[in-house]
C-alpha cells in the first residue's frame, strides 16, 4: 500500500531515472504525484464521427491512420496527416512541423483533438494543429494486445480523459501520466487522514479527501464537464479547499498570538497631535488623515502593530509613515524606516530632514555604503538612543544593529517581496528571536533582548507598518497578507492630471527628443529610462551608458544631463540625484534604479526606450515618478525591433490606463498570479491547486472557517479536531513553504 508520503519510485512504472525528472517538477512523494492535476480534460467518451463534426467546434476524434506527408509551400512546410473512420476520411493540418515526419505508420489508431476547419477552397472540414495521442497499432499483438482491445478497456478514450502538463522534455507523456497516477490511486492505502474538522466539511459540502484524489483524474461518469475545465468539480473544491485553509489556518493563528504579545501603548495626547500638525507641508487628503486615524488607533492598543498600508504610486504614503514616526518618537521611542534600494533611502532621509529636522528630531542615514568609521558611529547614536528616525536598506536588517528603544519599524515599498519571501522573513525573525516575533518583515533586533535588559520578563514588541504600491483587490490582501490589518489610501492628492501617455517606434526619436526640450525650455525635467534589469547584464549597461553620451553630446549638448545606474558608487549617486531634485540637471539617463518611490515633482516627462522589455508593474512604477506636481506629464513608451503579442498589450495597457488597480489586475490577467505575486521569482513553491485569482471565494471561505476553527472548541468542534488540524497546519508550514511552525 501508498501512502502519500511514500517516495514516488516505489510506484510501479517510475523507478530512480525517472523519478529524478519527477523532481525536477517537484514530485518526490505519492502524494506529489496525486496533486499533479491535470490542467485539462478531453471528452473521449462520446469523440465525434468524422460526419458529425461541425467547423468552428473543439472535438475529439478517434480514427486510423491512412496517410502523411510534408509538403512545402512558398511560406512554410506543412505536415499533412489523413485518418479515416470506414470510407470517411479526415485532413490534419500542422504548420512547420517538420518534426513530425515518420511518426505516424498506417493502420494506427489515434486520438484527435483540436478545432475543427472549413478549407477554403475545397469546402472540406480539416483539424488545424490539432494535439494527438498515438493509441495503438493494429498490427501490435503483443502483451498489451491490438489497438481494438486497447480502444475498449484503454484510459485513453471512450470516456473523459485527463490531461496533464508533459516533463523530461516530453519523455514523460500525458499518457505516461495517466498510467503511473492510476497505478499510485489503484494502491493508494484506503484511509487517508481526514485533517479538516466535520462542521467544517459540512457547511462547504467537502467530499473525503481519498474521493477527491480519485475524481480529480478520473471523474465519475455524468460530471460535468465544464466543472471539470473550471475547476469547479466537488474534487476539485476539496483539494483547493484544503490546500487554502492550512494557509489561512497559519496565518490566523499568528495573527491570535501577535493579539496576545506585549506591545507598546503609545500615548496620544494633543501635543503628540500638536506636533504632527507641526510639521505637515500640506493639508492631508482626506485619504490620509483617515489612514492615519487606523494606524494611530492601533499605535494607542496594548499589543503591537502589524498593519499594511497600500497606496498607488504617488498617493502620499511617505508623510502618513513619518506622522506615525513622530507618535513613537513623541513617546520616547526610536524608529526604523527601512527602504529597499538605497537610493529611495537617501530620499526618504533628504526629505525626513527636510521635514522633521526644523521641529528638533534627530535623523540618521544607515545604508551598506557608508565608510566604515561612519557607520561604526551611527550605530552608536542609534544604540545610545541619540538617534530618533532610523532611515537605511534592508542592510538594516543584517547590520548587527542594536536600538535603545526601538518602537516603530516602517517597511516601505513591501511589494518588491513577493507573498513565500515575505513568509521566509517571517520565519527568519521568528528564528532569530527568542523572546518572541520581531515583526512581520522586520527582524530587527531591539537592544532590549541584550544582555542586561532580557531579564526583563515582557519586552514589549514594536510595532510594524508595512507599506506598498501593488494594488491587491482587498479581500485578496486581507486573506493573503492574513497576518496584517490594511489601510488602503484611495485618493491622490489634489491637482494631480492623469499622465498623458503615447506610444512611438524609436526611428521618431528626434521628435521625441524635440519635445523633451521644449518642456525643458518650459521650466520643467525629464528622464530617459533604459532597460538595464539586472545590473549584471554588461551589454545592457553600456547601452544605457552609451545613450548617455549621445544625448549629453550630442542632442541635448546644450542643456545639462546626468548619469544614474545601479553600478555608480553611492556618493556620487547621491550627488546626481540631489543635482537632479535641485534642478540642476534637467535631463536625466536611468536605468530602473528610479523605478521605486524616486519623487522629484518638476520632472514631467519621462522617456522609456525599450518600453516592450518592462513588465507591466514596472512600468506603472516607473511612470508614477511623473504627474507628482500640478504640472500636465507626459510618458513616451518607445519601443525598438520585435514586439510580442503579449509586450503589445502591455504597452496597450498603459496607454490606456492610469490607474494602478486596472493595471493590477490587467498584470494579473497576463502574467498570472505565481509572477504577479513573486512566488516564481523568488523560486518557491506557490500553490500547488489553488489559483488564489480563480479561487478567490473559497480563500475568503478558508479565512472565515480558520477563524472559526480557532475560536473553538465548542458544540460544534472538539478541541481534539483542533489539534489535528492544527498538527497537519505545522506540517504543511514546514513542507509546502520550508518555514518552521507558525506559533
Ligand atoms: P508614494 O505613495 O508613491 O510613496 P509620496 O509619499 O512619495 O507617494 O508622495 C508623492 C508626492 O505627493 C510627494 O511629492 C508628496 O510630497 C506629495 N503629497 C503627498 N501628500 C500630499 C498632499 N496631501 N497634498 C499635496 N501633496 C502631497
Ligand atoms: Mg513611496
Amino acid at each position: 500500500m501508498l501512502e502519500l508520503s511514500t517516495p514516488v519510485q516505489y510506484v510501479k512504472g517510475v523507478g530512480p531515472r525517472i523519478s529524478e525528472i519527477l523532481a525536477g517538477k517537484g514530485i518526490h512523494t505519492v502524494g506529489d504525484l496525486l496533486y499533479y492535476l491535470p490542467f485539462r480534460y478531453e471528452d473521449r467518451l462520446n469523440p465525434r464521427g468524422i460526419s458529425e463534426l461541425r467547423p468552428g467546434e473543439m472535438s475529439t476524434v478517434i480514427a486510423e491512420v491512412r496517410n502523411s506527408g510534408l509538403f512545402r509551400t512558398r511560406r512554410m512546410p506543412i505536415f499533412e496527416l489523413v485518418v479515416g473512420q470506414g470510407r470517411a476520411r479526415l485532413r490534419c493540418l500542422w504548420f512547420n512541423a517538420t518534426y513530425l515526419q515518420g511518426k505516424f505508420k498506417p493502420g494506427q489508431m489515434i486520438a484527435l483533438y483540436g478545432k475543427v476547419e472549413e478549407d477554403q477552397r475545397s469546402r472540406e472540414l480539416q483539424l488545424i494543429q490539432p494535439q494527438f495521442e498515438i493509441l495503438g497499432d493494429s498490427s501490435d499483438n503483443g502483451e498489451n494486445g491490438g489497438a481494438e482491445k486497447k480502444v475498449a478497456e484503454s484510459l485513453e478514450v471512450g470516456r473523459i480523459v485527463p490531461i496533464y502538463e508533459s516533463a523530461g522534455q516530453g519523455r514523460l507523456t500525458p499518457r505516461w501520466f495517466r498510467r503511473v497516477i492510476r497505478t499510485a490511486l489503484d494502491n493508494l492505502t484506503p484511509d487517508l487522514p481526514e485533517p479538516i474538522p466535520a462542521v467544517v466539511r459540512a457547511r462547504l459540502g467537502l467530499i473525503p479527501p481519498r474521493a477527491a484524489l480519485w475524481n480529480v483524474h478520473w471523474p465519475e461518469p455524468g460530471e460535468s464537464f465544464e466543472n471539470l475545465q473550471s475547476s469547479r468539480t466537488a474534487a476539485h473544491i476539496r483539494l483547493i479547499f484544503d490546500e487554502l485553509f492550512f494557509v489561512e489556518l497559519g496565518l490566523e493563528l499568528k495573527r491570535r498570538q501577535q493579539k496576545t504579545q506585549t506591545g507598546i501603548a503609545f500615548r496620544l495626547d494633543d501635543s503628540v497631535r500638536a506636533a504632527i500638525k507641526r510639521i505637515l507641508p500640506f493639508h492631508p487628503t482626506a485619504a490620509q488623515k483617515w489612514v492615519l486615524k487606523e494606524i494611530a488607533a492601533d499605535m494607542e492598543k496594548p499589543y503591537p502593530m502589524r498593519r499594511l498600508l497600500q497606496g498607488d504610486v504617488g498617493s502620499g504614503k511617505t508623510i502618513v509613515g513619518f506622522e506615525a514616526a513622530i507618535i513613537a518618537i513623541e513617546n520616547g521611542c526610536q524608529v526604523a524606516l527601512m527602504a529597499p534600494t538605497e537610493i529611495l533611502a537617501q530620499q526618504h532621509y533628504f526629505s525626513a530632514r527636510r521635514i522633521l529636522e526644523n521641529a528638533g528630531y534627530r535623523i540618521v542615514l544607515l545604508t551598506g555604503s557608508l565608510e566604515t568609521e561612519r557607520k561604526r558611529e551611527t550605530q552608536r547614536h542609534i544604540a545610545q538612543g541619540n538617534a530618533q528616525l532610523v532611515i537605511g536598506t534592508h542592510a538594516l536588517l543584517e547590520e548587527k544593529v542594536e536600538f535603545a528603544r526601538l518602537g516603530l519599524v516602517i517597511v516601505d515599498e513591501q511589494h518588491r517581496f513577493g507573498v513565500m519571501q515575505r513568509l521566509k522573513l517571517m520565519k527568519k525573525s521568528s528564528d532569530s528571536v527568542d523572546q518572541g516575533y520581531v515583526g512581520a518583515d522586520a527582524p530587527v533586533r531591539p537592544a532590549e533582548r541584550s544582555s542586561a535588559a532580557a531579564v526583563q520578563s515582557a519586552v514589549p514588541e514594536p510595532d510594524v507598518l508595512v507599506m506598498t504600491a501593488t494594488p491587491i483587490p482587498r479581500t485578496l490582501a486581507l486573506t493573503l497578507y492574513g497576518d496584517l490589518d490594511l489601510s488602503v489610501l484611495d485618493e491622490l492628492p489634489p491637482g494631480r492630471t492623469p499622465v498623458v501617455t503615447r506610444c512611438v517606434p524609436d526611428d521618431q526619436s528626434p521628435k521625441v527628443w524635440d519635445f523633451v526640450r521644449k518642456q525643458v525650455a518650459a521650466g520643467h525635467q525629464a528622464y530617459v529610462v533604459y532597460p538595464v534589469i539586472s545590473e549584471n547584464e554588461e551589454s545592457e549597461l553600456k547601452a544605457a551608458i552609451k545613450m548617455y553620451r549621445e544625448l549629453s553630446g550630442q542632442v541635448f549638448a546644450d542643456l545639462k544631463v546626468g548619469l544614474l545606474h545601479g553600478r555608480l558608487d553611492a556618493d556620487l549617486k547621491d550627488q546626481v540625484m540631489r543635482m537632479f531634485q535641485k534642478g540642476e540637471l534637467q535631463v536625466l539617463v536611468a536605468t530602473t534604479v528610479i523605478e521605486v518611490g524616486v519623487d522629484v515633482p518638476n520632472a514631467t516627462v519621462m522617456v522609456i526606450e525599450h518600453a516592450e522589455r518592462f513588465g507591466l508593474a514596472q512600468l506603472h512604477q516607473l511612470r508614477g515618478r511623473i504627474g507628482r506636481g500640478a504640472a500636465k506629464s507626459y510618458c513616451v513608451l518607445m519601443t525598438g525591433g520585435k514586439i510580442t503579442e503579449e509586450g503589445q498589450r502591455r504597452l496597450d495597457a498603459m496607454v490606456q490606463n492610469n490607474d494602478g488597480f486596472k493595471i493590477a489586475e490587467l498584470d494579473l490577467e497576463l502574467r498570472g498570479p505565481g509572477e504577479f505575486f513573486g512566488t516564481r521569482q523568488a523560486g518557491l513553491p506557490s500553490f500547488r491547486v489553488a489559483n488564489i485569482i480563480r479561487d478567490a471565494q473559497l480563500l475568503e471561505a478558508a479565512k472565515r472557517e480558520a477563524a472559526a476553527v480557532l475560536a473553538g472548541p465548542n458544540a460544534e468542534i472538539s478541541s481534539e479536531e483542533i489539534s489535528r488540524a492544527l498538527v497537519q497546519m505545522r506540517a504543511r508550514w514546514k513542507h509546502t513553504y520550508g518555514l518552521v511552525e507558525v506559533g
